[in-house]
């Protein structure tokens, strides 16, 4: 098993970097750099750049406006995307729904619904989780009853990130009740348009809103929304698990936060914390515990290429990636000190800070510290992974 990449490789991440120094918009970098939350309009803008280049469906096959790209290649893009500070895609019309579509859909679903994503045009939410319904996602209840040549939706989906920005939603719902849960549960799209849709916003404790509530009251959905089969939706939903998990180690933008942190240590205040024995060690732990994921993430990307899948292993990367990440934006919160209950980015300096001159990063790094405890609670939370490779990897 060969770790490591190709002189062709390396080539290949030259072009990707002078990409983004010299193609992708500067303003939506800075924009993200101190900490604010990007707009529709930024993600419209930074993904129309990416798909000017061709590079916005990385994931995607050929055939389908993808790149075609190997899996190094696909690392590597996002190892600079991460290294110049620009956008992760909004995931839900990319990464979900989009391979579903090509996968399961019709030439009709796919002649409609493809090309908006390809363009960012067109926004897509997830409507998997419910307020009962998380881990154990085949309990799920909201519900599709046949009417006709339509369904009737009604329910509550939760959690539902960029809903206030999405034009469709692609929902997991209840068919039928009879028989194994995870069988009566179809997969179908919604334009947020329909009458009977209603979107509330969940502000979360890092001042942002992405999160919301989506309530359908009899909302009227033509079946030809419907993807596969009615009552197979588990099974288009699972399709591709294992492969998005392996897109939780983010190693670029972890090496960029922690030279952050080094050099927040030595600029703010008297800057003494960087020569602080206690702080140095906390620091090189979690370069090695870096150090060591990008050595995991090489040797999954090397049984990918020699054509194995990600697999269960993905899970340990889950694990590994996601608690790491809150550990690093734990300390890079601490290097700021009290300078970091002063505001979160988005919301306006309160009148009793004065003038104190507050260090630039001290607002997103907390910010990013408090986003960060979620990541070990979506994707399948970090005990489900935990479960998942005692039973199938550990065999216990
Ligand atoms: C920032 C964020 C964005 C999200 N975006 C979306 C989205 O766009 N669309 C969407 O559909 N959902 C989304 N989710 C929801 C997410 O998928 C769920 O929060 C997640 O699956 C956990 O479900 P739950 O919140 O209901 O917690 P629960 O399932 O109730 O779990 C509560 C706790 O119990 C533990 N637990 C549960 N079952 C077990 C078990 N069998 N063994 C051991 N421990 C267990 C869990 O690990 C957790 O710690 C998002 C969540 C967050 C935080």
């Amino acid at each position: 098993m060969e770790f490591g990449f190709t002189a062709a490789d390396e080539a290949f991440r030259m072009e990707v970097r002078d990409f983004f120094q010299t193609q992708y918009p500067r303003e939506v970098i800075d924009k993200i750099n101190r900490g604010y939350s990007p707009s529709k309009e930024d993600y419209q803008h930074s993904e129309r750049a990416l798909a000017a280049r061709g590079w916005l469906a990385v994931n995607w096959p050929r055939e389908f406006g993808g790149t075609g790209w190997t899996a190094n290649q696909k690392y590597i893009f996002d190892e600079e995307l991460e290294r110049a500070g620009a956008l992760n895609v909004v995931p839900m019309g990319l990464l979900y729904v989009g391979p579903v579509i090509y996968t399961f859909g019709t030439d009709e679903q796919k002649k409609r619904w493809l090309p908006g994503i390809l363009q960012s045009t067109v926004f897509w939410a997830q409507g998997y989780s419910e307020p009962g319904s998380g881990s154990d996602l085949a309990s799920l209840q909201c519900a599709a009853v046949c009417d006709g040549d339509d369904y009737i939706v009604n329910g509550t989906k939760i959690w539902t990130s960029q809903a206030q920005h999405a034009d469709w939603i692609f929902c997991l719902l209840r068919t039928d009740n009879a028989g194994r849960k995870q069988e009566g549960i179809t997969f179908l799209c919604i334009d947020m348009t329909t009458p009977g849709v209603s979107v509330k916003p969940i502000v979360t404790i890092d001042g942002k809103h992405v999160l919301n509530s989506v309530e359908f009251a009899d909302v009227r959905v033509p079946m030809a929304n419907r993807i596969g089969e009615e009552g197979k939706g588990w099974d288009y939903a699972n399709y591709l698990l294992g492969h998005e998990r392996t897109s939780y180690a983010h190693v670029a933008g972890k090496r960029k936060l922690l030279r952050e942190i080094r050099e927040a240590a030595s600029t703010t205040g008297d800057g003494s914390l960087a020569h602080e024995a206690a702080f140095l060690t906390r620091l090189a732990a979690l370069e090695a515990r870096l150090d060591a994921l990008e050595i995991t993430v090489l040797r999954t990307l090397a049984s990918v290429s020699e054509g194995g899948s990600p697999g269960d292993e993905s899970s340990i990367l889950k694990v590994i990636a996601t608690e790491l990440a809150q550990d690093i934006t734990e300390l890079g919160a601490e290097s700021f000190g009290y300078y970091g209950l002063i505001s979160f980015p988005d919301s306006a300096t309160p009148p009793w800070a004065g003038n104190t001159p507050v260090p630039a990063g001290a607002a997103p790094a907390v910010a990013r510290y408090l986003g960060t405890r979620a990541q070990s609670i979506y994707g399948g939370s970090n005990e489900i992974q935990k479960n998942i490779i005692a039973r199938r990897i550990l065999k216990l």
